[in-house]
């Protein structure tokens, strides 16, 4: 299997509880290790460019105003089969179809406020460390 890197935010409804030490030991108890982080207050231009994807979608000034809510932790995540890997354990996007023991079961408040965000193919991984992340700020 290839070693990939995936791009992962714990969201502010996460930070705001305290989550963040809880969401990382589920990614490192799963095999992946932490290659790049900071906690930051996204611009709205940053979070509206992030989800630019979903901009013509009913949730989505509901979900800028969330991403702006409070402090976010940028990661990048590495590992075998990382990008997969990470969409497993975090679970089903509405915490009410999420398996347990993935972090958006036993974490989220609801489909908004669902905790994480994790890159769903290997071109919005790449994409989503770029926007976030310069080369030298990886450490593998
Ligand atoms: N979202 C929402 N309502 C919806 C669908 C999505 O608030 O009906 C939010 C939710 O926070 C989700 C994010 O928009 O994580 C991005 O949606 P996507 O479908 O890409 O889900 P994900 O990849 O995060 O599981």
């Amino acid at each position: 299997m290839a070693i990939e890197r995936t791009f992962s935010i714990i969201k502010p409804d996460a930070t705001e509880r305290n989550l963040t030490g809880k969401i990382i030991d589920k990614f490192e108890s799963n095999g992946l290790r932490v290659v790049a982080s900071k906690r930051v207050k996204l611009t709205r231009d940053q979070a509206e460019g992030f989800y630019a994807v979903h901009k013509e979608r009913p949730f989505f000034g509901e979900l800028v105003e969330m991403m702006l809510s409070g402090p976010v932790v940028l990661q990048v995540l590495e590992g075998e089969n990382a990008i997969a890997k990470n969409r497993e354990i975090m679970g089903a996007t509405n915490p009410a179809n999420a398996e347990a023991g993935t972090i958006r079961k036993e974490f989220a408040k609801s489909m908004g406020e669902n905790s994480v965000h994790g890159s769903d193919a290997p071109e919005t991984a790449a994409q989503e460390i770029k926007y976030f992340f310069k080369d030298e700020e990886i450490v593998g």
